[in-house]
């Protein structure tokens, strides 16, 4: 018997399913895919191993998210090494890049040199994210739809945070504009810096970023947080996560793809999933609680006339997520300079700015002397769509040739240098993950989308719960296990009170 589905084997379903089998529950987690992973996932190809999406993870230094959720869990976290740099920023105007050091002196250094007069921008940073990040280790739900949620939110605040609630609707320009940093001589570079760097985040540009969640990751790099590089690949996140999953005795089930969910009826509490196995085959399983770990965009298709019609319209209206176009390429390592950072970014107009991570020798990822070299480009989904093929090609033709000019530039390389190249667009992210419309990176962290005005894990049918990148606090492979977290306090107490 089986008590709680999880829709979705990316990192926050893995999460969720290894957390509620460690608390005892029967779970059964249900992956479309022939591996786990999703965006955090990983391919072959000959000698390489590329890292689909995600190639950096947060929060593995000790005491941070991710090493305390794998010592909950009672596995050893990935091997994996601090970045430092965290990212290296070209802002391709003439000027030396920006590097975001792990040490914070050094960094406050750094950014005083490459952004004079904007002192008060960062102190006024440090203060906010300094409250928010000790209201996220206290565990708060967010938002909160129940009265056990709203328990959960009031015990988590505290004076600073409350004292951080004029700026909840601001943004991250709002900030430059308030503390003088906008006119400062070096506020045009540094507004661009922001732009570059909250895209990452937040999948927003530094106006539409809300101030909290934007002063927040800007502090991700540097002790006692941290940026690191797995070894072997970022597959070994997945793999930790699965092996938590099975020494609890949790189940997983690749190869089936969820088509439907039916809410529970009457005499049976539970709800029904119907999908189809792996040879095409249709199943259906039942549990009382159903998480699901995909894009909210997929429910109306899942639930059909089941979805409340206040919900449809709150999901009709969510803006459409960002696309992504990911360069996969290799190269010989003689042709990268000695010490190139691990992780780059480079302003870069066609097909849009880069960010880029290069393996490190020996770390599983390319034969010795060589290197991968992947960038990624977030890009509106809606054009590469509904073209025929021979103008999706040349489309697709044009997008590889622009990144490859930026990384050209930006690591010192020639054309003919290129070992490996192929790309990967909004359309084959819809094959990968079944993201739809291949949208990633979730709703975006908007001022009035994000936090007590994101979209909640508890929703509206009783059983069925939510967590992954669309739900408070994000995107990102430590935001997602934050919600999958989260929606495991939800599910748990919710069992605890029924009769
Ligand atoms: C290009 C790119 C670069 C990124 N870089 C970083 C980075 O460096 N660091 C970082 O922390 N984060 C990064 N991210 C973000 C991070 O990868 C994601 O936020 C996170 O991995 C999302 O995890 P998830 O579990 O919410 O969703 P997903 O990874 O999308 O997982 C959902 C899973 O559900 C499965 N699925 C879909 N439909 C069905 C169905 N009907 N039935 C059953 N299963 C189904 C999919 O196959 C998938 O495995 C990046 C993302 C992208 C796209």
């Amino acid at each position: 018997m089986i008590d709680v589905l999880v829709v979705g084997a990316g990192i926050a379903g893995l999460t969720t399913a290894a957390l509620l089998a460690r608390e005892g529950c029967a779970v059964t987690l249900l992956e479309a895919h022939h591996q786990t992973g999703g965006c955090a996932g990983t391919f072959r190809r000959g000698p390489y191993v590329f890292d689909v999406g995600a190639t950096q993870v947060a929060g593995l230094e000790p005491g941070g998210p991710h090493a305390r959720l794998f010592a909950r869990l009672g596995v050893p976290a990935p091997a994996a090494t601090p970045l430092d740099p965290g990212c290296v920023v070209d802002l391709a105007d003439g000027s030396p890049p920006v590097a975001l050091w792990r040490d914070p002196a050094r960094w406050r250094e750094e950014r005083e040199r490459q952004f004079p007069g904007s002192g008060a921008f960062w102190s006024l940073c440090d203060r906010l994210q300094a409250a928010t990040w000790a209201f996220a280790e206290r565990d708060p739900i967010l938002p909160p739809r129940s009265w056990w949620d709203l328990t959960q939110l009031l015990r988590a605040l505290d004076p600073a945070l409350l004292a951080t609630g004029i700026l909840t609707t601001s943004s991250m320009v709002d900030l430059l504009r308030l503390t003088g940093a906008a006119r400062g001589p070096g506020g045009a570079r540094l507004r661009r810096f922001l732009d570059l760097q909250l895209r990452l985040y937040s999948q927003e540009p530094a106006d539409r970023t809300a101030a909290l969640y934007g002063a927040t990751v800007l502090s991700i790099v540097q002790e006692p947080r941290g940026l690191w590089h797995p070894l072997g690949s970022m597959q070994t996140l997945s793999a930790a996560l699965e092996e938590a999953l099975a020494a609890h005795g949790g189940v997983l089930r690749l190869r089936h793809r969820v088509r439907r969910l039916r809410p529970p009826s009457t005499p049976d509490p539970r709800w029904i999933v119907d999908g189809e196995g792996p040879k095409g085959e249709a199943f259906t399983m039942r549990a009382r609680d159903v998480v699901v770990s995909l894009p909210p965009q997929t429910l109306p298709d899942l639930l059909g006339e089941a979805l409340p019609t206040g919900w449809r319209r709150r999901l009709e209206r969510l803006n459409e997520p960002s696309g992504a176009l990911v360069f996969y390429g290799a190269v010989e390592r003689r042709h990268l300079h000695a010490a190139v950072a691990s992780h780059l970014q480079l302003d870069w107009a066609d097909p849009g700015s880069l960010f880029v991570s290069v393996s490190q020798e020996g770390d599983g990822r390319a034969p010795r002397g060589e290197a991968t070299v992947i960038a990624s480009v977030f890009t509106p989904s809606r054009p590469w769509f509904g073209l025929e093929e021979a103008a999706y090609q040349a489309r697709k033709r044009l997008a590889m040739a622009g990144i490859q000019a930026g990384l050209q530039r930006l690591l010192g390389l020639e054309a003919h240098h290129w070992r490996h190249g192929e790309l990967a667009t909004p359309r084959g992210w819809q094959g990968w993950t079944g993201r739809p419309g291949g949208g990633v990176g979730g709703l975006g962290q908007h001022p009035w989308r994000s936090g007590l005005l994101g979209l909640p894990s508890r929703t509206p049918l009783p059983g069925l719960w939510l967590c992954g990148d669309s739900i408070h606090p994000g995107e990102g492979t430590a935001g997602v296990s934050a919600s999958a977290e989260m929606v495991c306090r939800q599910v748990l107490q919710a069992r605890r009170s029924r009769p």
